[in-house]
């Protein structure tokens, strides 16, 4: 693991972001605790989500759907059957393989290089493979036999095979027979595709409209090693957009620009985003996009933008039984809407915001630590300071440290001396240090002063708070 990615990890567990779950236990594999600071990031990080999905656009309503959901659902969507393929991981890269299809991928460049005779008996072997007992076991063998290197990193560094359907399974009642069997969904989007008709009717919407939900997904990864990148428990932000058949792509470029720009406007430099695009689609998608972030682990998914077709709710029509078309009262149409799916985590977002705003510098010959997080993300927005503990500044410092909790988040320390106080706050990403001071008790005036130019401002106490707001509205990345 790159250096960076352990020094974010170390900062995150020491200062209260991110913790191992159950780590006085040993740990809980893949699955992370949010600390008091992390928890506000996460919090601004889908108050803003929302904010700017569900309140800016007015043909998007939320939804808030039950993780626990009809077993059938799931049959439906395709994930009952679709993940139960012999699965193989690249350790180095954390790449995940069908093995049957890395071996038919290895015959082909045999034939291409006209060794059809090794070809056909490695064929032979596959389709023994296929019809083995112990079918993983048997890919595997030929896998490591043939020493089938890794397409993508190009190593012979693998997990075992293993016949894998991501899905927790869990059961309703307390028989425990497979009768009761549910699943924890891997994904909102069943959520939304179930409530269509429900949402629809119940806001009195119009297609074009979208559903918007935030909320946990489960998935049993097999890799997963990468901090909060990939874990087994995570939280999803998704949007389904329902739209007429023919105007999808439209709505899908529309919904790509803006998740882009919200990336941007989150504070994170445009130079380390990049549109990823499928070359091999999902069999529900026309198109795929996924948007990347160059994270100290390399490039890698935070969101994908998908045009769904009418995939998702033409199965629960076929699978429930129940009409989920679309009735135009404008055109006097019927049809089953086509969807464009925006789908971000919310733990890989919070991830991008702690590596994009992490910064090391040296301020007269020391190191100063900083978050230079965007303020309207930043965990603690100011952080009220006296300059001694004496002469009634205490009273004063919580007095504005009250005055601001009310409008936004706000620290108050009065422990050590000021410049260390400074930094405890620079390594955690507060925009701004307030510091009540002798000139305070005799004029009414305080200083600011900025993490990301340390810059020192005298302004009348009561105007500290319309001063923080004005700044975090006019906030911009000087490095974009
Ligand atoms: P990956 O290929 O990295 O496994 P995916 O293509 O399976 O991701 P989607 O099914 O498109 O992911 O899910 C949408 C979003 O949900 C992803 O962009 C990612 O931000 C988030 N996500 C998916 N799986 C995980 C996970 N195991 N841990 C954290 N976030 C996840």
């Amino acid at each position: 693991m790159s250096d960076l990615f352990e020094k974010i990890i170390s900062l995150s567990k020491r200062r209260g972001f991110i913790f191992q779950s159950s780590e006085i236990y040993g740990g809980l594999a893949a699955t992370y605790d949010y600390g008091p600071l992390g928890v506000e990031l996460k919090r601004n990080v889908t108050a803003i989500w929302w904010q700017d999905m569900v309140y800016r656009n007015e043909n998007v309503v939320g939804l808030d759907s039950a993780i626990m959901m009809h077993p059938k659902v799931w049959e439906a969507s395709g994930h009952v059957d679709a993940f139960n393929d012999p699965l193989i991981d690249d350790k180095t890269s954390n790449v995940r393989y069908r093995a049957d299809q890395l071996i038919e991928g290895y015959i082909e460049r045999l034939r291409k290089k006209k060794k059809g005779e090794k070809a056909d008996v490695i064929y032979q072997r596959l389709i023994a493979a296929l019809n083995d007992e112990d079918m993983p076991g048997a890919l595997y063998r030929i896998i490591h036999d043939e020493e089938i290197k890794s397409p993508d990193s190009g190593t012979f560094n693998w997990t075992e095979v293993r016949q894998f359907n991501l899905m927790f399974t869990t059961y309703l009642g307390p028989l425990g027979d497979s009768d009761s069997k549910i699943y924890l969904r891997p994904e909102t989007a069943q959520g939304i595709f179930v409530n269509f008709h429900n949402v629809r009717e119940s806001a009195r919407k119009q297609i074009p409209f979208g559903i918007a939900q935030i909320g946990k997904a489960f998935r049993n990864e097999i890799v997963a090693r990468q901090f909060v990148f990939r874990t087994r428990e995570f939280e999803q932000m998704e949007m389904q957009y329902f739209v007429k058949p023919g105007q999808q792509m439209e709505a899908f470029e529309r919904w790509r620009e803006t998740r882009m720009n919200w990336h941007v406007n989150n504070g994170v430099r445009a130079s380390k985003l990049r549109w990823h695009e499928h070359v091999k689609l999902a069999h529900y998608a026309d198109a795929a996009f996924d948007i990347e972030y160059e994270f100290p682990i390399g490039w890698q998914e935070i969101e994908g933008i998908h045009s769904r077709t009418d995939f998702d709710l033409q199965a629960h029509m076929k699978h429930s039984g129940k009409k989920l078309e679309y009735f135009d009262p404008q055109t006097q149409e019927r049809y089953i809407p086509y969807v464009v799916e925006t789908s971000a985590g919310v733990d890989r977002t919070v991830l991008t915001l702690l590596c994009e705003a992490y910064r090391e510098e040296e301020v007269n010959g020391e190191q100063r630590n900083l978050l230079k997080f965007h303020p309207k993300l930043a965990p603690i927005k100011a952080a009220v300071f006296p300059l001694v503990k004496k002469d009634g500044m205490l009273e004063v410092a919580h007095r504005i440290k009250n005055d601001l909790q009310a409008l936004f988040n706000t620290a108050y320390d009065e422990k050590g001396a000021i410049g260390r106080r400074y930094r405890r706050m620079d390594e955690v990403g507060t925009p701004f240090c307030v510091t009540v001071d002798g000139e305070t008790l005799e004029d009414g005036t305080v200083t600011v002063r900025e993490r990301d130019s340390m810059a020192q401002e005298r302004i009348a106490q009561d105007r500290v708070a319309g001063y923080i707001a004005d700044k975090i509205t006019a906030w911009t990345n000087d490095e974009l």
